[in-house]
């Protein structure tokens, strides 16, 4: 671990210093990258994780720390990509699924804990009723389109340049050939509602659904304008469509997810991530008029199956964390706590006079080294290898977090672990901050 307060000229040497003191730091991870390649395309299995030089292997995880495979311990605020919402290994999960695990691996038939769950998911969300469980978020949104195709008996559906929905709806690189229904998607600007407008008034009564982040989260942390989302909420409403709303990153911001804070209601809802306990998990949601096709008994069934997706393990751990640990007192608590760390952050920088803008809201934390706050992935002016030097600089430093840039914070980051990350978001400004001049 370094801290040197020495500036670098460029950030090609920036970048240059940073990884060379990763790589010596970290020689096991490095040679367990070269042996995974012989057996996993690039050596990886989850392309979100992947990043230069070489990913750290990580050996066990509890509560706020990772540990990876040279024995360096790291407060985690890379937190599983927000799956991570509890921490690691959370003690009233973990004994949950304990108890589960002596006689319950899996029934193969139908179970309490599965109805208990959905009953609980529906006493809190305001726009559901019904709750169809699935494997991943990738798997609830791919149900997500599926179903106001057949309700409308339309065929287009409207998502958001930057959107991320799974890696068959990556929106992010919408002319990727993982995509599904390319020809079938029309791509609006976030935050820009004449665009939306204009795709309605060429194309409205083939459009099926409106997809969207109501923060988009892969992208960089853009806030939807409520006015925004107001107006997809009423474009439905006269054209017909079903509104979707992808919560798998920000039903974390409330218990009745970030639908409830902004009072804007789906007419369907995605879930994911954190609502599995820290184990696969997806769910499309929404009101018995629209769910109900989805079940036997329906005269028009969409007939859908998925041998995992009432996994008794996955239902237990995630009913135990919604009932013990994902409480509103402790998700008001988080996000006042990471709030106080984004004013600490912004302080920092504006008293160094770098440009920063923290994006996304409450215990998502997006950073962008840039003056102007980007509504949309067309924004970001900041270039890749920035944030390539930002995360090998935490990592060096004791502090995971993914390429992404992103701090996210979770329920068992302690006290000590803001502080020193506060320290070092600091030092790094001070070390590398006037770097951002060359980019804007
Ligand atoms: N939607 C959003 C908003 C996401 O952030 C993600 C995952 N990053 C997904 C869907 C896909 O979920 P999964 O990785 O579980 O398939």
């Amino acid at each position: 671990m370094q801290q040197s307060v020495e500036t670098r000229s460029t950030i090609d040497d920036a970048v240059a210093h940073e990884q060379r003191v990763y790589e010596s730091s970290n020689p096991t991870s490095g040679r367990k990258f070269e042996a995974a390649k012989e057996v996993l395309p690039g050596g990886n299995t989850r392309g979100s994780l992947f990043f230069g030089p070489f990913p750290l292997f990580f050996s066990s995880a509890r509560s706020s720390k990772v540990i990876d495979a040279d024995g360096h311990e790291y407060s985690d605020f890379g937190n599983d990509l927000t799956a991570a919402l509890f921490g690691h290994s959370n003690e009233a999960i973990l004994s949950a699924l304990k108890a589960g695990l002596d006689n319950r691996m899996s029934y193969g038939g139908t179970h309490d804990h599965e109805v208990a769950y959905a009953r609980e998911i529906c006493h809190r969300f305001r726009s559901i009723e019904r709750v169809r469980f699935l494997t991943s978020g990738t798997e609830a949104n791919l149900a997500a389109i599926q179903l106001p195709k057949a309700e409308t008996e339309r065929r287009l559906v409207l998502g958001f340049f930057g959107g991320y929905h799974g890696n068959t709806l990556n929106w992010l690189e919408p002319e990727s050939e993982m995509n599904v229904d390319r020809a079938d998607v029309r791509l609006a600007r976030f935050n820009h509602i004449e665009t939306v407008e204009q795709i309605v008034r060429k194309e409205g009564k083939d459009i099926a659904a409106i997809l969207v982040e109501p923060i988009m989260g892969s992208a960089g942390g853009f806030m939807a304008d409520t006015t925004f989302l107001s107006r997809l909420r009423s474009i439905c409403d006269e054209t017909g469509a079903l509104l979707i709303f992808d919560e798998v990153q920000t039903a974390r911001f409330a218990v009745g997810g970030y639908q409830s804070v902004i009072g804007v209601y789906p007419d369907l809802t995605t879930l994911g991530k954190f609502f599995g306990g820290g184990l696969n998990f997806g769910a499309l949601c929404g009101p018995a008029r629209h769910m109900d096709r989805l079940g036997p008994g329906h005269e028009r069934m969409l007939s859908h199956g998925g041998t995992f997706s009432n996994n008794v393990l996955t239902m237990i751990a995630g009913h135990a964390a919604l009932k013990k640990v994902f409480v509103q007192e402790n998700v008001d608590r988080l996000n006042a706590r990471s709030n106080e760390l984004r004013s600490a952050l912004q302080r920092q920088a504006n008293s160094r006079g770098v440009p920063l803008q923290l994006g996304s809201f409450g215990s998502l934390i997006s950073t962008h080294f840039q003056a102007d706050l980007p509504q949309g992935s067309e924004d970001v002016k900041i270039p890749l290898i920035f944030r390539k030097l930002f995360q090998l600089f935490l990592i060096n430093n004791g502090i995971f977090i993914t390429r992404r840039g992103q701090l996210t914070v979770s329920m068992a980051n302690t006290e000590d672990e803001f502080s020193a990350l506060e320290n070092a978001f600091g030092i790094f400004l001070g070390q590398y901050g006037d770097l951002t001049d060359d980019f804007d």
